[in-house]
């Protein structure tokens, strides 16, 4: 859990390996990506929270499967993606848009990053002391998520979006992959000492059974192959496992993740 000024972000273990991310004051709750309602009314409930608001990333089940359950109990705006078709979201949103939650005295940008699904969308904001990102399943701790939907080169383009973001800004993804994330870059990367350190780091928070997340964008910069397509280690392994020879940092790209599909 992260503490910036008065509020809490709190990672709300679900299924196997996602996060649901609760930011809440003492009083007021916004609820990322709940693909399950009961850990979140349980937490709601512990904690007496009133939620505000829900923001969805994308539509996959995972992320979007306690909306319905939710919106029985409380009556809330759900925003998430206009490109995608998802029937319990109120406020379709797209990039530009900026959503207030005056209750938490937080406003969030709307960025779109197509690739995972056609209509992926990220929640970006600027506090007086952090910047955070709520990003679903784009940017992962040394990883990304897969190309479901979307193409090599949109994928690649907003990872590049999301990069062009203040180092310091912190990244909650909605997965705990970040060791097998590690495993793959490692091999992708094997000279990169930053990638050493994080991975020992990793290790730790897990044996202790804490989340390895957020992330945040400098470190990703410096650890995240799927970030570090023109660096000379990292061509040479994509190389080796296309078998041919790779010109711009979009094939770099593309072979990874697919070597990564594989790994
Ligand atoms: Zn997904």
């Amino acid at each position: 859990m992260t503490e910036i000024n008065k509020l809490k972000i709190y990672p709300l273990p679900a299924f196997r390996d996602n996060y649901i991310w609760i930011i809440h004051t003492t009083v007021h709750a916004v609820i990322v990506d709940p693909g399950d309602a009961a850990p979140v009314i349980d937490y709601l409930e512990s904690h007496h929270l009133q939620p505000i608001a829900i923001l969805i990333t994308h539509h996959h089940s995972d992320h979007t499967g306690g909306n319905l359950q939710l919106l029985e109990r409380y009556n809330l705006p759900v925003y998430g993606p206009l490109q995608e078709k998802i029937p319990t979201v109120t406020h379709p949103v797209r990039e530009g848009d900026r959503i207030q939650l005056t209750p938490l005295a937080l406003t969030f940008d709307v960025l779109e990053i197509p690739g995972h699904t056609r209509g992926h969308i990220a929640y970006f904001t600027a506090t007086q002391l952090r910047n955070m990102l709520f990003c679903g399943d784009t940017l992962f701790a040394c990883g990304c998520g897969r190309i479901f939907e979307g193409t090599p080169q949109q994928m690649y383009d907003s990872l590049q979006k999301l990069a062009s973001l203040p180092d310091d800004t912190l990244v909650y993804c909605t997965h705990e992959y970040t060791l097998g994330n590690i495993s793959f870059a490692r091999v992708a990367e094997p000279g990169n000492d930053e990638l050493r350190k994080l991975e020992q780091q990793a290790k730790k928070m897990r044996q202790q059974h804490l989340p390895t997340l957020p992330t945040d964008m400098a470190t990703e910069k410096a650890c995240n192959p799927f970030l570090r397509c023109q660096h000379l280690e990292i061509i040479h392994a994509a190389e080796q496992f296309t078998g041919e020879k790779l010109i711009d940092p979009v094939e770099v790209f593309t072979a990874l993740r697919k070597w990564k599909n594989v790994f």
